[in-house]
């Protein structure tokens, strides 16, 4: 007989969607477990070495997944305590006003959110603030209407600041990029250590273990409990098929059944909608809260390249290079005048990150490219489509039916990019395009909707057809975009649990 237990909210999952859950909850002063299938990422000398995070690949999952053709690839997916906020980049931006509304793309339209950015205007107040975002109010020409960052902006070294007054002078708008870090005066940030893409060893980032975890649990809130090494494999319901009563757990390798009354599922976009479909039954034969269809479907994860811009005549010693950004093209640009996206700087590229490329150019000119180079992340918005989807394999594994939508627009974000670079004194611009297995935006999944018909989970994240799941993490989002997700899941997941907290409060829960 396996062991058993009970709480009254179990959230499955401890990224930002799980995380914020937790946060919002431990006021009920009703029981919470998180049940996490990874470990605590160790802090380490490792967290900063490139070649263990980069190329040997230390933090990502050992998993292996499936693409459109049934060919194995390894996803770069992160299983640990924080989820992928451990090795985010931070940058934290809010959807522009736009963003909400169905929109024409060169590729195809996006669709509505079932409210507008004033709705969530509080939440991304409160989701800047625990976060720690640093940023500066009024530079963006695309900024939705917001008041004073909680942090100023973190300041461009020399190199960046040339730059931004050569792109000022083509009439173009740069602009500080809002980070969660915590750097400037008296912040914990070393500057010259790897931190986009990279584990931060002194706790300078701002994820969701370190912001929304780690003060629960060192404040040894009795009502939260924290499951490592627990892996859900089915959520389960009474016969009805209403409500779910419990979770099947694999914890340190032993079957545990976890009963619940409010059951949170924040597994991420992949993994959510393979635990919904997982937990098909005879009442839910094509999954759990998957009525529509839809669970699984309509997948994105940005269309993403990076530009390393290059003067053969300048050096550019800059140590902390995310700084700024370029949204002159976010809402236009397109050829028939459709939105196009979001040009960021990302990361300083080093040597050793170029070793293993594809592209021959950048393995073998690695050490001059990595000392010149102004490195660009140019992002455009990926369409909703049912087709690219999360399926199950016959075999148990996770199948990602992906191809791109909207390149295009991709395609003419990139010219742009590079006519801004070479005309800012940049004349060599070569394009390292990630595939479209580069999955760390991955959302969509479960989208929300007020139509049972055409979305999963309506506007507080509840699946229309359970009394009592609730998907809370980057599966909602019914379009994506074309800046980074998580401030605007961290919004939302406030809200939602906020939402679910009022109700358990007058006993509806
Ligand atoms: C390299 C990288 C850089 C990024 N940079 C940025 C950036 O600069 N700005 C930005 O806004 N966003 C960025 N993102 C995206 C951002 O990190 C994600 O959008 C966000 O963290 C997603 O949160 P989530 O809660 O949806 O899922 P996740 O973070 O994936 O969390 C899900 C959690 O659930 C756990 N889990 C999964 N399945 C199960 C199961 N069956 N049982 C138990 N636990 C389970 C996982 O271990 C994980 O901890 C980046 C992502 C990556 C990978």
């Amino acid at each position: 007989m396996e062991e058993r237990t009970r709480f009254k909210f179990v959230i499955v999952g401890s990224g930002l969607g799980g995380s914020a859950a937790a946060h919002v909850l431990k006021e009920s002063g009703e029981s919470i477990l998180l049940l996490e299938r990874g470990d605590f990422l160790k802090q380490e000398r490792q967290n900063w070495d490139v070649a263990e995070v980069a190329e040997r690949r230390r933090y990502d999952a050992e998993e292996l997944w499936l693409d459109q053709n049934g060919r194995p690839f390894r996803p770069r997916i992160y299983y640990n305590v924080g989820g992928s906020t451990k090795v985010y980049g931070a940058a934290a931006l809010r959807f522009r006003e736009c963003d909400f509304s169905s929109r024409r793309h060169d590729g195809g339209a996006t669709v509505s959110w079932p409210f507008g950015y004033r709705e969530l205007m509080p939440y991304y107040e409160r989701a800047e603030a625990l976060l720690e975002v640093h940023g500066e109010a009024g530079e963006d020409p695309t900024e939705p209407p917001r008041g004073a960052f909680p942090f100023p902006a973190i300041a461009h070294e020399e190199e960046i600041e040339r730059l931004s007054g050569r792109l000022a002078r083509q009439g173009l708008h740069p602009f500080h990029l809002p980070l969660a870090i915590d750097q400037g005066p008296g912040g914990k940030c070393r500057k010259g250590s790897p931190c986009d893409g990279f584990p931060c060893m002194i706790r300078a980032k701002g994820d969701a273990e370190n912001r929304l975890l780690r003060p629960i649990l060192l404040k040894k809130t009795p009502n939260v409990t924290l499951w490592t090494r627990s892996y859900v494999e089915r959520l389960e319901t009474e016969e009805g098929g209403r409500r779910v009563v419990r979770a099947r757990v694999i914890k340190d390798g032993q079957a545990v059944l976890v009963e619940g009354e409010v059951f949170i599922l924040s597994a991420g976009a992949v993994n959510s909608a393979a635990l919904l479909l997982r937990s098909a039954s005879d009442r839910h034969p094509a999954g759990l809260a998957n009525s529509s269809g839809l669970v699984g479907r309509n997948f994105m994860s940005h269309n993403n390249s990076v530009v390393l811009a290059l003067s053969p005549f300048r050096k550019n010693p800059t140590r902390f290079q995310k700084t700024l950004a370029v949204h002159d093209f976010y809402d236009r640009g397109s050829r028939t005048g459709g939105p196009l996206g979001t040009i960021q700087l990302r990361g300083k590229v080093t040597e050793e990150m170029l070793k293993s490329k594809r592209n021959p150019l950048l393995r073998i000119f690695r050490r001059a490219i990595a000392l010149r180079s102004v490195d660009l992340w140019v992002m455009t918005e990926d369409l909703p489509d049912p087709g690219n989807r999360v399926a199950l394999d016959p075999s148990g594994a996770i199948r990602l039916e992906r191809r791109p939508t909207n390149m295009r627009a991709h395609r003419e974000l990139l010219r742009k990019a590079r006519r801004a670079m070479r005309k800012a004194g940049y004349p060599i611009c070569i394009v390292d395009k990630r595939g479209v297995n580069a999955i760390q935006h991955q959302c969509g999944t479960a989208r929300l909707g007020t139509d049972p018909s055409s979305s999963v989970v309506d506007e507080w994240c509840k699946a229309h057809d359970l009394e009592n799941l609730y998907v809370i993490d980057a599966s909602f989002f019914p379009s994506s975009a074309a800046v980074n997700p998580s401030l605007t899941l961290l919004a939302q997941a406030l809200r939602a649990s906020e939402h679910l907290l009022l109700e358990s409060r007058a006993g509806r829960a």
